[in-house]
């Protein structure tokens, strides 16, 4: 049978004023299509996302007002680059640029309904930009277009206001680029909490849960070894609770000496079954030098292989893993059932393979399944503290949480950068996380 292809798009109830996983909501309303953005991987804004945005938000316009359901988009850019979707509108882009090390907020058409209402600042009107007054009087676009400003005016993200109209855009070194303009007239939407939003999709919930056990039932009848691969994410949280459902509780971690601390106390807190350890990280570090993006090195040795020879002697086994296609362009071909390239014993299946994250996170409230607590503490992923396949907005994280494993590493690269004649300053901007700079980085 063929796999259904990847969505690229997100459904929203305008009547509940949420987001659906299926196509329809709880209420019988038929969704709205919007548009999402490579992998799409859509996600809920957590605590973490939602401090960042709002202080943003209240640095810019004076106020944090954000509906309780903003969903993320992750997107391609320099580092940490997210789609904000409030209200079932573009809301703006969320960016961290690992120069400075500081976020900054783009707005679009759809934070004007959560805004302007409530912003204190950050305002202008139309007369305060003449050239732009021009065009609108004369009966011209200005959406897309650059205009002078006198000076006073703020720098950063702007609403503009005119007669039952309004824009967005950004205001910098003495130019206004208007991004979106459109009509505007305030209007009131309910403000559902996630509670609300798992209600609307439960059908949907209990469907994605019957058919992954289905699968995994059907995939490991008969055989003899059957084991969840427990990463310490949400995603194999997720795969270990639906291979119990499904009958099957032994799992294993691999530790592979660069583990954070809260996730080897969450794996400990979860009593996983075989916790396999790996050879020493920083010998194989000293040898090679860091790993990168582009040369993941550690993967065969920090984590295949402690696997390959903890299986040795079990014969054909079944690994229940929580690899999903919107994980990354990579994982997006990710068939449902693989052999191990590395080990021709084990045989992959990936129950959650065609989820997003929001399913996931969705279907984990719904469960009451426990999380590792990177998650809340702002981490997109979870791996060891310092993969190369982190951003920098997570580095930059790891620097405030753990600074004594930041240093270490910091102290690391720093030597080995000198011995390789790598500038300092490229590697403070994270250009040591790949073998072959790409053209974006050099921006
Ligand atoms: S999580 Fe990152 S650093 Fe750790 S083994 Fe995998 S690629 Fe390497
Ligand atoms: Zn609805």
């Amino acid at each position: 049978m063929r796999e259904p292809a990847v969505r690229k798009t997100l459904y929203w109830c305008d009547a509940c004023n949420l987001p659906l996983l299926g196509r329809k909501c709880a209420c019988g309303t038929e969704g709205r299509a919007i548009p999402l953005l490579r992998p799409y991987d859509a996600r809920p804004a957590l605590q973490a996302d939602r401090e960042i945005i709002t202080g943003l938000l209240r640095r810019h316009f004076g106020t944090g007002d954000l509906p309780a359901v903003v969903i993320l988009n992750k997107t391609g850019g320099r580092d940490r680059n997210d789609l904000i979707i409030a209200n079932g509108e573009r809301f703006g882009w969320l960016s961290f640029d690992p120069g400075s090390k500081r976020y900054s907020l783009e707005l679009a058409f759809g934070a004007v309904s959560c805004l302007l209402h409530a912003a204190t600042k950050g305002v202008i009107g139309l007369s305060d930009v003449p050239d732009a007054y021009r065009d609108v009087a004369q009966g011209r676009r200005i959406g897309g277009k650059r205009y002078p400003v006198p000076g006073h005016l703020p720098e950063g993200p702007v609403l503009i206001q005119w007669e039952g109209h309004a824009a967005v855009g950004t205001c910098r070194e003495g130019f206004l680029k208007v991004k979106e303009a459109g009509k505007y007239s305030p209007s009131h939407r309910p403000d559902p909490d996630w509670d609300r939003v798992i209600s609307a999709n439960i059908s949907t919930l209990k469907n994605l849960e019957r058919s992954a056990i289905r699968f995994i039932r059907h995939e490991a009848a008969g055989a003899s070894c059957v084991t969840v691969s427990f990463s310490g994410g949400k995603d194999s949280t997720v795969a270990m609770e639906l291979a119990r459902r499904a009958g099957y509780t032994d799992a294993f971690f691999v530790n592979t000496g660069m583990e954070f601390p809260e996730t080897l106390g969450f794996v400990k807190s979860l009593g996983i079954p075989h916790i396999l350890h790996a050879g020493d990280f920083w010998r194989e570090i000293e040898k090679a030098g860091p790993p990168h993006k582009d040369d993941r090195w550690c993967c065969e040795r920090q984590k295949l292989s402690p696997v390959k020879e903890w299986m040795k002697g079990k014969g054909e086994c079944i690994t229940i893993q929580g690899n999903r296609w919107y994980e990354s362009f990579a994982r997006s071909g990710l068939a449902p059932v693989a052999r191990n390239p590395f080990y021709r014993l084990q045989v992959n299946i990936s129950p959650i393979r065609n989820w997003r994250a929001l399913e996931v996170f969705l279907y984990s409230w719904w469960r009451k399944l426990p999380q590792n607590p990177l998650y809340a503490l702002g981490f997109e992923r979870v791996g060891c503290w310092m993969c190369p396949a982190m951003l920098e907005s997570e580095w930059e994280l790891v620097r405030r949480i753990h600074p004594d494993l930041h240093r270490t590493w910091m102290d690391f690269l720093m030597e080995w950068g000198r011995k390789a004649g790598i500038d300092r300053g490229a590697i403070l901007a994270g250009a040591w996380r790949w073998k072959k700079t790409p053209p974006k980085m050099h921006g």
